[in-house]
């Protein structure tokens, strides 16, 4: 099975700047929490909306002769992670002090992995239309602890510090410099979560904070871009601006937008972009300095005497990598080749693990292509309505099977088969029950439909002269006789019959 279909990369983003066109060059630095009940280097509680300061153990608050305690299930995460973006594991990693003041860390330092990340090189192929998708590499994954947080807006003149996200894990996931535009920035996070919920590592929830971004974002004249690429020499690419903590798809695409506009203005100013960490402010659509570009010396890196290498086993690796779920773009990919579902509705169909788990439960033994259109048109629509997952969808698959199982045998039209699925999802119910036990079952007795096609020509002569000179108009009638059958006749046989006694 290929594990992604052929695909050509998209256009680069140009910008028209007031002298000469621009392209971007966008990296990113996504920090993802590890799904984990307990934190990196402790056992407190890592849970979501705790009373403020309630998860916090003696290590995360730094007391004394406390020491960190690696946490297993953390390293097995990042190395899921890390299969699942197909990249390198590192049987060696170690943990690194960085140190830097903030009231939200008491240790003053971060532990993190500067020097020997568990994970190297990988890549995440961004799939921006069917057939268009661009392979962005990654360069590395890292563990490392998050900060706290500080609360500066309770209180007119105290600030408070919430402990609680204190060493919990985070994943950096570290691109290179190969995204090429602001809606692929956006695909590019959006890919990352969907690999990471399948994988379960990490829930990828962004307004919690479990995903957020730091986005890099330079500008360069056409050709620049290619040049690095050919030569490995990222001097051709320009200054780059690193757009701190964001968690949204939205402010990610105006951020990139409004900073290569900014960088744009200055160059062909004649200026020099300096290299700095900014903050977007969504209310005023525009990125400000937040500190100028700190290097990695600047931190006073250095390997924590309290933690020991990191060493796992090859064959640790192997029974996590043996144990991975079928991803995105395999699935993706089963579904166009196995199935025979087009691109667009395989990448709807995989986009949430739990979408594609109902649609193969209801697909099975069925016509893939209708039970698709079915999930994707009227299940999805329906759904939407009502703000639900699908995990709390009212019609299970085998409910929906059974719908089209009857479309199939021919026991009900499509059009009542719209209204039996209303029925099922407001009032639950066997499909094939429903229908007999409501008298749904399309006519398909020609007898009955024609007497129903006699009395509506009788009733309207008029318009059955009309339709006579112009055959176009037969449709009124056979939309009538479906009217007065309660929809239930089938609409092949009225429209054969309401020809033939249209003399058509
Ligand atoms: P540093 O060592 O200063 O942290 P890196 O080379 O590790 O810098 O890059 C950090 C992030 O910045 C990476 O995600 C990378 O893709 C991105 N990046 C590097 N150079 C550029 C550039 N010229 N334009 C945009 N992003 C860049
Ligand atoms: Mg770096």
């Amino acid at each position: 099975m290929p594990d992604a279909l052929s695909y050509t990369a998209p256009e680069a983003k140009v910008i028209r700047g007031a002298v000469s066109d621009w392209e971007l060059v966008i990296g990113l630095e996504v920090h993802a929490q590890v799904s984990s009940q307990a934190k990196l280097f402790s056992g407190a509680s890592t849970r979501f909306g705790a009373e403020p300061n309630a998860n916090v153990s003696f290590v995360d608050c730094a007391m004394p002769g406390m020491l960190p305690v690696l946490n297993e299930y953390c390293v097995e995460q990042a190395v899921r992670t890390g299969l699942g973006l197909k990249a390198q594991i590192n049987l060696v990693s170690a943990f690194d002090r960085k140190n830097y003041f903030y009231p939200d860390l008491p240790q003053g330092y971060q532990i993190s992995q500067l020097y020997h990340p568990i994970v190297g090189e990988g890549e995440v192929i961004v799939d921006m239309a069917p057939g268009i998708a661009r392979r962005v590499r990654i360069e590395r994954i890292h563990m490392e602890q998050d900060a706290g947080k500080s609360i500066h807006d309770m209180d007119p003149r105290l600030s408070f510090v919430d402990l609680n996200r204190t060493g919990v894990c985070l994943m950096e996931i570290v691109s290179r410099p190969d995204i090429r535009g602001p809606e692929e920035a956006a695909a590019y996070v959006g890919k990352l979560r969907r690999i990471m919920r399948y994988l379960g590592t990490c829930d990828g929830n962004m307004q919690n904070g479990s995903l957020r971004a730091d986005v890099n974002v330079s500008v360069c004249r056409p050709g620049a871009y290619e040049r690095y690429r050919e030569t490995g020499d990222a001097s051709a690419l320009g200054t780059r601006c690193e757009i701190k903590n964001m968690n949204s798809m939205r402010f990610i695409q105006q951020a990139i937008e409004h900073e290569a506009r900014r960088q744009i203005a200055i160059l062909e100013d004649g200026g020099a972009v300096d290299q700095e960490t900014r903050l977007y402010d969504p209310d005023k659509g525009e990125t400000r300095p937040m500190r100028s570009k700190e290097e990695a010396h600047d931190y006073r890196y250095f390997p924590d005497p309290d933690l020991l290498p990191l060493e796992i086993e090859q064959g640790w690796v192997d029974d996590i990598r043996a144990g991975l779920p079928e991803l995105p773009d395999a699935k993706k990919a089963r579904f166009v080749t196995e199935i025979g579902l087009s691109e667009y509705d395989a990448g709807v169909l995989t986009a949430e693990v739990e979408a594609a788990d109902y649609f193969e439960q209801a697909a099975r033994g069925r016509d893939g292509k209708q039970v698709a259109n079915w999930v994707i048109n009227d299940l999805f629509g329906r759904l939407a309505k009502d703000g639900l997952e699908i995990t709390a969808s009212p019609v299970s698959p085998a409910q929906l099977g059974g719908i089209i199982d009857l479309i199939a045998g021919g026991e009900i039209s499509g059009k009542i088969a719209k209204a039996l699925f209303e029925i099922v999802y407001t009032e639950g119910g066997d499909p094939a029950e429903i229908v007999a036990a409501r008298n749904m079952r399309q006519v398909t007795d020609t007898g009955a439909i024609a007497a129903a096609v006699e009395q509506v020509i009788a009733e309207n002569p008029a318009q059955a002269e009309k339709a006579r000179q112009n055959p176009k108009l037969a449709g009124w009638f056979v939309g009538q006789v479906m009217k007065a059958t309660g929809g239930k006749a089938n609409p092949k046989a009225v429209n054969e019959l309401v020809r033939g006694k249209l003399g058509l």
